[in-house]
């Protein structure tokens, strides 16, 4: 819409393009309202929207992805986590424990965790082991212990839903739902967590690529859940070296293409300890907007991912590093 348009003309295209059949998103939070319409192309382009008052321009979106594209919306999308915004210039630090083991453990990472100024607590409580003997995680239990620590340090928290049967209980007790990279594309999965009441975090799935990270996220946001956040954890290839091969490039190009936050996964592209610094920070210096990082009291005695986890007593330490280089790049962590 042009800039001097009436909320009156506003509501007249949108009304047009009801009774057209096309589903409706007004932004109108910039200098222009911006007014998508998502429907059959047909319909939807023989509409002549580009004769009707207040329209400055008709502009086709050529992706297949729509709500999540920057063409829909310019402006970075902010994401505010039990009050920490995470996007638009808010780098945000999330960190805690692989896995929700006991409340002890728990409350030791998040208590380094919030000391070192991260803004949530991550913890898994359904875990998807590659084996079936492996710990599987504490399940319930683990919720319980996750939202209580989260409470007493003052963290919001997020856990990894894997099975739409437990949604119930994790919208219950975490601030954020997390898809893990095994459910990228369990599209049934992501339309039960876009009609969820809570933000969503999606890792990239190990095999694919950018633009079905963003397909995902369509899954997500057409259910009406605009608060997605993705995440990039390393991508499967030939090499072995690393446990995953973190996708710099995938930083800028889906900053490019999407206005959701971007966050990285430096823990789980690495695989082991000495390789997540380094790691995180090409992620800062790429744009990553932020970094979800698994931190432990005692990772040699870890259920899960102890080669990678670093050492809590260690993590005030590292968050350091990462601001100091954060502020190089002219941006300023999330509180
Ligand atoms: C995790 O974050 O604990 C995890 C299992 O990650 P991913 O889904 O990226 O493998
Ligand atoms: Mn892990």
């Amino acid at each position: 819409m042009r800039a001097s348009a009436t909320p009156a003309e506003v509501a007249h295209v949108v009304t047009l393009i009801e009774e057209a059949g096309a589903g409706v998103h007004v932004d109108a939070g910039g200098e222009f309202t911006v007014i998508g319409a998502i429907g059959d192309r047909a319909i939807v382009a023989g509409l002549p929207l580009e004769a009707v008052a207040g329209v400055e321009k008709v502009v086709p979106l050529r992706k297949e992805y729509k709500r999540v594209s920057r063409e829909f919306r310019s402006r970075d999308t902010i994401v505010t986590v039990g009050g920490s915004p995470i996007g638009g210039g808010n780098f945000a630090m999330l960190a805690g424990p692989c896995s929700i083991e006991s409340y002890e453990q728990t409350l030791a990472s998040a208590q380094a965790v919030k000391a070192a100024g991260g803004v949530v607590l991550r913890g898994g409580a359904y875990k998807p082991r590659t084996s079936p003997y492996a710990f599987q995680g504490l399940g319930l239990e683990g919720l319980r212990i996750l939202r209580a620590v989260g409470d007493e340090v003052g963290l919001p928290v997020t856990t990894e839903l894997m099975d739409a049967r437990d949604l119930e209980d994790v919208v219950e007790h975490v601030d954020m739902i997390w898809i893990g990279a095994r459910n990228m594309q369990n599209f049934n999965l992501l339309s039960e967590v876009g009609r969820a009441p809570r933000p969503v975090m999606l890792k990239r799935g190990m095999s694919a690529t950018v633009e079905e990270l963003l397909m995902a996220a369509e899954y997500v946001a057409k259910e009406g859940n605009d608060d997605i956040i993705l995440c990039e954890r390393g991508i499967r290839t030939f090499e072995r070296s690393t446990r995953f091969t973190l996708d710099v490039g995938a930083i800028p190009v889906l900053k490019a293409e999407t206005h959701l936050p971007i966050i990285v996964d430096p823990s789980h592209a690495a695989g082991k300890r000495s390789l997540v610094m380094p790691l995180a920070m090409a992620a800062v210096a790429a744009g990553a907007d932020g970094l979800i990082v698994e931190t432990h009291p005692t990772p040699e005695h870890a259920l899960s991912d102890a080669a990678q986890q670093i050492p809590s007593a260690e993590f005030g330490a590292f968050v350091a590093d990462i601001e100091r280089l954060l502020a190089v790049t002219g941006r300023t962590p999330s509180r």
